[in-house]
């Protein structure tokens, strides 16, 4: 069996073929970064990261764009509310996102286009929409897509087409409306006032404005699919069930009516909701949850992984207190397994924990393999651990086979508490070094001596952040990182590097 996903647009799963062979372009739809980022949030985000890993363990080479919406009408109120630019008010939540991003293990995309810096795509793109008479200019100034003169409209969220609206006095121009609103929808939105004050207008020869959300997406993948792979189709497009309609709809209408072609992307994947102790996670309800929140209660990224990969991200997972608590133990079993792993290395293999190896691997491919079946992916992982935690009580050693599957599996997954392992260093109260430190990690040195030294590039990385100098803090960042280093900072102000897994 090869690699099967379900595909939104077909309501099927679907065997995996990608359009070149052994390369995937994958565009996931990025934060709205006009607040922190919210656990439901992260739960697309997290079934996407499986999949990235899971298309790169496959053999596939991925090209992952995820983007940053820095420029939209909830953005725009919120820096208007607080009464600055749009730029100073988005900034800390794009480092907010990136920071929650990495202590959830989820692996940056290969490129991350800010909306702002694709304007020049966009009124390109709107251009060509206008050359092409599918969409119109209105007389208050905005450009609109004519959704009557793009037959395919309705296909990815199924639409009856007798519910389409389309013209002049029924279109929309707000970013997100229901399905019952199918509408000529918001191109570009022609400047007003308050648009100006926070620096959120742009010129245009259609005239002055900004682009709505749904033209975003479509710019910038198109740009960057078209630059870097020469195709202007994607072969995987993903995020969460709400972005169907319209979202995703408007993409389809606007990036095909653009290039010709009858696909934006060939398999569209979408992934469910999270709800709080039952109910849908909302402002009304007041029980927003986010990363940080959950990461100031000591909750373990790997717990909140497999938290999220005991469900299958095809159905609506109930965050409770307790299954926290649940995921909490079993994340924290698995660490303590790893570490009794790790310590039994030997160059001999045991016969029953390699027959448990060899079952973990076919579990694993067969379970990721059948539209990332997340939920038999971690059973097969904690059977291995159970067949191992026996293995080793009997004295056996752990062989090159047992730990390289375990490596796969838990490199895909990521579901292992890291607080009790690999932890091999600790800063506190570290004063700034001075003097000459080598760029990269000294040449075959031994573990300690690596490891003081991702520790004080880790130091001057505090020192940057304290400094506000971002840059050289996310340059340092990128260093330990591609040296096999993770740093974190604690809440009590030291520092961590630990071996970062992947
Ligand atoms: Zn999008």
């Amino acid at each position: 069996m090869s690699l099967r996903l379900y595909n939104t647009l077909t309501r099927s799963a679907e065997p995996f073929v990608p359009l070149q062979p052994g390369r995937v372009s994958l565009y996931t739809c990025g934060p709205t970064v006009y607040n922190y980022a919210h656990i439901g949030n992260f739960r697309t985000f997290l079934f996407e990261d499986l999949l990235r890993r899971w298309l790169e363990a496959s053999g596939y080479d991925v090209f992952h764009i995820m983007n940053l919406t820095d420029v939209d009408d909830r953005t725009i109120a919120a820096a208007r509310e607080k009464g600055v630019s749009l730029r100073a008010h988005v900034d800390p939540f794009v480092r907010a996102f990136v920071e929650d991003r990495d202590w959830l293990r989820i692996l940056p995309a290969t490129e991350q286009p800010r909306a702002t810096e694709y304007i020049a795509p966009m009124i390109e793109l709107i251009q060509g929409l206008l050359d092409r008479q599918v969409a119109y200019l209105g007389e208050d100034g905005s450009v609109y897509f004519a959704i009557a003169r793009f037959p395919a409209y309705g296909k990815l969220s199924r639409l009856d087409r007798r519910q389409l609206r389309a013209g002049a006095s029924e279109r929309v121009s707000a970013d997100e409306y229901p399905k019952e609103d199918a509408r000529d929808f918001v191109l570009w939105k022609a400047a007003r006032p308050e648009d100006e004050a926070v620096g959120a207008a742009w010129d245009a020869p259609f005239g002055r404005g900004r682009p709505g959300w749904h033209i975003e997406c479509s710019a910038m993948a198109l740009d960057l699919i078209r630059r870097r792979l020469g195709t202007d189709v994607l072969d995987i497009h993903a995020g969460g069930v709400d972005l169907i309609f319209p979202h995703h709809e408007d993409e389809i209408a606007q990036s095909c009516a653009y290039t010709g072609r009858d696909a934006f992307a060939r398999v569209w994947m979408h992934g469910e909701f999270l709800n709080i102790r039952g109910e849908k996670m909302s402002k009304r309800f007041g029980n927003i949850t986010t990363a940080r929140d959950l990461r100031e209660d000591g909750v373990d990224p790997g717990a909140i992984r497999l938290l999220m990969y005991q469900v299958h991200y095809r159905r609506q997972l109930d965050l409770t207190d307790e299954a926290l608590a649940s995921v909490r133990e079993g994340s924290r079993r698995l660490g303590e397994f790893q570490n009794r792993l790790l310590a039994a290395a030997g160059p001999a293999e045991s016969p029953p924990l390699a027959a448990a190896a060899e079952r973990l691997e076919r579990e694993l491919t067969e379970a990721l393999d059948d539209d990332l079946n997340a939920p038999q992916a971690v059973a097969a992982l904690f059977a291995f651990a159970s067949a191992g935690n026996a293995a080793l009580d009997g004295g056996a050693a752990a062989g090159p086979r047992a730990l390289a599957a375990w490596r796969r599996a838990e490199g895909v997954l990521g579901v292992t508490s890291s607080v009790q392992v690999l932890k091999v260093g600790t800063a506190v109260g570290v004063g700034a070094s001075g003097g000459d430190l080598p760029e990269t990690a000294p040449a075959g040195a031994d573990e300690e001596s690596q490891r003081t030294w991702a520790l004080e590039w880790a130091v001057r990385r505090k020192d940057a952040k304290a400094a506000r100098d971002f840059v050289e803090a996310d340059r340092i960042r990128g260093r330990l990182n591609a040296a096999g280093w993770e740093v974190r900072d604690n809440r009590d102000g030291s520092i961590e590097v630990v071996r970062a897994r992947r």
